[in-house]
């Protein structure tokens, strides 16, 4: 077994400096195969907005890079006796503005690059809607379906200890992400506090609700979704009941997009997970769906619409595309094709920077995921200051806490794009590097 934890090196920092729009672009059928360019479009991000403020250059560096990434390689004893070796990371991008805070993702495409794009982000996210923590991310490369129940727990309760010296309720508190459930966090939470001689309900949140999490938390990235685009929606004299949308990706985030979406009047023409998607001008029956979803594993075979492939949905006749699915899907390809005048980003970096200035030019608004996908987070961090606390709070007192903080995120972002005259995405970006350089600066350098 091999344990390396690196601090940034030079090697990083210079690939980080240098990352720039890189050429060629992404299949979007299978778009996770160029992992390397999620973390240059991240960090593109993030370049392109630092040098339109004026702020010190040194911070430019110090965030243009991971604190840490700690790779682990996690032996697994398998239901048959075999052992199989898994390997996973957690990135830890900024602490500036409190403890580490982001997701644990199970997939077959992990790598160092993809949780190193999503823990900057992150960082990015918990500024933006002002919560007091920095941002990472952690994955293990598995495919989870493929994993027996017994087999998922004795993974995970390994990876946690892997990963244990750099966790801890006021060091780095991990979260649900793709992949994994509240199932998964009760077993770090376990597994953690068997370690500490403990109960360290402040280690994870999007934990079972029997254990000190929130049963609205696996909606709360769905409702920071709605939230925001019935704001968005506001500016334009427009509600929900005027808008018919199309979903790409129907797991914790998608479902619940369209579900809330459907709810509150929004016509939800077209859904899809990464077989396919169904089409219904007249829009989809969501309940009935996700029942059928939850049952199959997939929507192939619900009837309900018209089949549908994953291009097609996202270049489909609707108002509103919310891509919900994984990083790359809409890329400078698609994007011309795009006939939605609003890109809601429940997904965490679903559109390329080529793709963003192609919608740019065609008018297309893109509600950029730091914005739109904080839902997930604000409500894990109302999960954390109540397990710190032992003291819960109701449902109505978490759900109106998050509009909140979702209404005034998005106004926020609003103002600054209007003062500027930048697009949503350099004004969240804006925000939220200011914050995070502001901390930086306040703190001054170690040692
Ligand atoms: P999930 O695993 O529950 O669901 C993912 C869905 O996307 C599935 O329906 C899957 O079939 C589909 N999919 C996968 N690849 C696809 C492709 N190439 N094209 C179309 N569909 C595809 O994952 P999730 O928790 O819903 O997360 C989805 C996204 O939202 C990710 O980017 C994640 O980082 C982000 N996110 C998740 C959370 C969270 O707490 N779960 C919070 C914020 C953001």
């Amino acid at each position: 077994m091999t344990t390396t934890t690196d601090s940034v090196g030079q090697q990083q920092q210079q690939q980080a400096a240098a990352g720039t729009l890189a050429p060629g672009m992404t299949n979007r059928l299978e778009p996770r195969e160029d992992h390397s360019k999620f973390w240059q479009n991240a960090h593109f991000y993030f370049d392109r907005a630092y040098q339109t403020m004026n702020l010190d250059p040194v911070w430019r560096s110090v965030l243009s890079a991971p604190k840490r990434v700690l790779t682990v390689s996690c032996p697994v004893r398998m239901d048959d006796g075999r052992i199989q070796v898994f390997t996973g990371y957690r990135a830890q991008h900024s602490n500036a503005r409190g403890p580490f805070k982001g997701g644990i993702r199970y997939d077959t495409g992990v790598n160092r690059d993809e949780v190193m794009a999503l823990a900057m982000l992150q960082t990015w996210k918990n500024a933006l809607v002002d919560l007091p923590f920095g941002g990472a991310k952690g994955g293990v490369v598995c495919e989870p379906k493929k994993l027996s129940i017994a087999e998922k727990e004795r993974l995970t309760r390994r990876y946690t200890s892997e990963i244990m010296p750099i966790i801890g309720p006021d060091e780095d508190i991990p979260a649900p992400d793709a992949g994994t459930d509240a199932q998964v966090m009760a077993w770090v939470l376990d597994t953690y506090s068997m370690m500490v001689g403990k109960h360290a309900l402040g280690v994870v949140t999007g934990k079972p609700v029997s254990i000190g999490g929130y049963d609205g938390r696996e909606e709360a990235k769905g409702r920071g979704v709605m939230n925001v685009l019935r704001k968005f929606l506001a500016t334009k004299n427009k509600n929900l009941a005027d808008v018919r949308v199309a979903v790409q990706g129907f797991g914790n985030v998608g479902y619940h997009t369209a579900r809330l979406l459907d709810m509150r009047g929004a016509t939800v023409v077209a859904i899809s997970d990464k077989f396919g998607g169904i089409y219904d001008d007249s829009g989809i029956d969501i309940e009935k769906a996700g029942l059928y979803y939850k049952e199959h594993g997939q929507l192939t075979g619900f009837g309900g619409g018209d089949p549908i492939s994953n291009d097609e949905l996202l270049v489909c006749d609707c108002d509103v595309l919310a891509p919900c699915a994984m990083e790359n899907t809409i890329d400078a390809d698609v994007a011309p094709n795009i006939k939605a005048w609003c890109v809601i980003e429940g997904a965490n970096g679903p559109t390329t920077p080529m793709a963003d200035e192609i919608l740019r030019e065609n008018g297309v608004t893109v509600i950029p995921d730091i914005l739109a996908n904080a839902g997930g987070v604000t409500v894990s961090y109302f999960e954390w200051v109540q397990g710190l606390q032992n003291f819960f709070w109701t449902q109505k007192e978490v759900q109106d806490e998050l509009q909140k903080i979702m209404e005034k995120s998005f106004d926020e972002v609003n103002a600054k794009a209007d003062s500027a005259d930048v697009d949503y995405r350099s004004a969240a970006y804006t925000i939220a590097i200011s914050r995070v350089a502001e901390a930086c600066r306040l703190k001054g350098l170690f040692p």
